[in-house]
């Protein structure tokens, strides 16, 4: 459906796409995955012409879409595009947001499109929000009408440039499951996404992008369990663990939890070890506050998948004490929540620093 030929993107003296080549079937859903700023949002838009590539070949069923004199709208709406940041007409109501482009570009009755774009709210479940005007929606709901939205032009191909990326956690998985959905109807897709969990069950193959290049691809499986290339390796090994490096006891818990989380979410952590370990965090730094020595403190999350394990890594100067054996009442209360949510820790000294390993129970 989509060949690609050494497919190559320059910004000026930046050469952000390096020879591309690759081949998409009818109905493959393709994750892409990789580091930020390696050129995945500039190969979509490539591919959708909303950058112009510098050199290579797309094919679309065969038909060069880079020739002089392409229709660019047509191919645009045989293959819509759904962004990070929504993009919806914010004076119009959800349905008008629908309509317009059927109405203007394929010429559809207003009274057509109006029953096509009912029945597609009804789809992503927004069908009682269609006269509400996107800023009264949430994120989640903002992004599942631009979905919507996309699917109103009727796409042959839809490509999704990080569409939960700019959601609150609580909100991604209303939205995944839209898309989820729409990969079973059989839509050709193309995914970017940091959502491995969700890019190992929705996809039929996976390209690992890195600098330019598309630098290993296989079956979820394949990349994700037992990557071949080394950089591919170290990827797939930090989105197994969540960084956090707090440098006083002065700082934003709200916006550390909700890291956390979204940590938690993109892994499927269950539930009650999601909270259990907010827990952890909560009560380990409420008692690291104390010492105002234990800053900066580097808080480290890491989930072994195999074992369904979370550990908790704790990182302050030499010399602070270990805030598991601080005493006295307030220590106490939280002490008695730790030890019960945990299954075992370790505390090592060093001249460089000291490292609080906690593991939480299993689930
Ligand atoms: P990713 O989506 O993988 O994070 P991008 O495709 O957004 O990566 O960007 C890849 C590189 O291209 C980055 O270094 C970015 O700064 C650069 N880049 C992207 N768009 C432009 C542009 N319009 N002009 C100049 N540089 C750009
Ligand atoms: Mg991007």
């Amino acid at each position: 459906m989509i060949k690609i030929e050494h497919l190559s993107k320059n910004f000026g003296t930046l050469n952000v796409l390096r020879d591309i080549s690759v081949e998409i079937g009818e109905g493959e859903v393709v994750s892409i995955i990789g580091p930020s700023g390696t050129g995945k949002s500039t190969f979509l838009r490539c591919i959708n012409l909303l950058d112009q590539p510098s050199g290579g070949s797309i094919r679309i069923r065969g038909v060069d879409i880079l020739a002089p004199r392409t229709d660019i709208a047509k191919i645009r709406q045989k293959m819509n595009m759904v962004f990070q940041s929504f993009n919806l007409f914010s004076h119009l109501s959800v349905l008008e947001n629908l309509t317009l482009a059927p109405v203007k570009l394929l010429g559809k009755s207003p009274e057509e499109a109006r029953t096509k774009g009912l029945q597609l709210l009804k789809l992503v479940g927004l069908a009682e929000k269609y006269a509400f005007c996107p800023d009264e929606l949430s994120g989640g709901q903002k992004q599942r009408v631009a979905i919507a939205r996309c699917l109103a032009m009727e796409p042959e191909i839809i490509l999704f440039d990080e569409p939960t990326s700019a959601l609150d956690p609580t909100m991604i998985s209303e939205v995944l499951s839209v898309i989820r959905r729409l990969a079973r109807q059989g839509l050709t897709m193309l995914i970017v996404t940091h959502e491995m969990d969700f890019a190992r069950d929705v996809s039929s193959r996976v390209l690992y992008m890195d600098e330019g290049v598309i630098y290993e691809q296989g079956r979820p499986r394949e990349i994700f369990d037992s990557p071949k290339r080394e950089k591919t390796r170290a990827f797939i090994r930090k989105q197994q663990s969540s960084f956090h490096h707090i440098s006083s006891a002065v700082f934003d818990l709200y916006a550390l939890n909700a890291e956390i989380e979204g940590f938690c979410s993109r892994l499927a952590v269950g539930l009650k070890s999601r909270q259990n370990l907010l827990l952890l965090v909560e009560e380990v730094l409420q008692l690291s506050i104390g010492s105002p020595s234990s800053f900066p403190l580097d808080l480290t999350v890491n989930y072994e998948e195999k074992t369904d394990m979370l550990e908790l890594l704790c990182e302050t100067p030499p010399g602070t004490m270990n805030p598991l054996q601080l005493e006295g009442e307030q220590a106490g209360i939280g002490l008695r929540i730790v030890t019960n949510i945990l299954e075992k820790h370790e505390f090592q000294q060093s001249a460089e620093k000291n490292r609080l390993v906690l593991y939480l129970k299993k689930q």
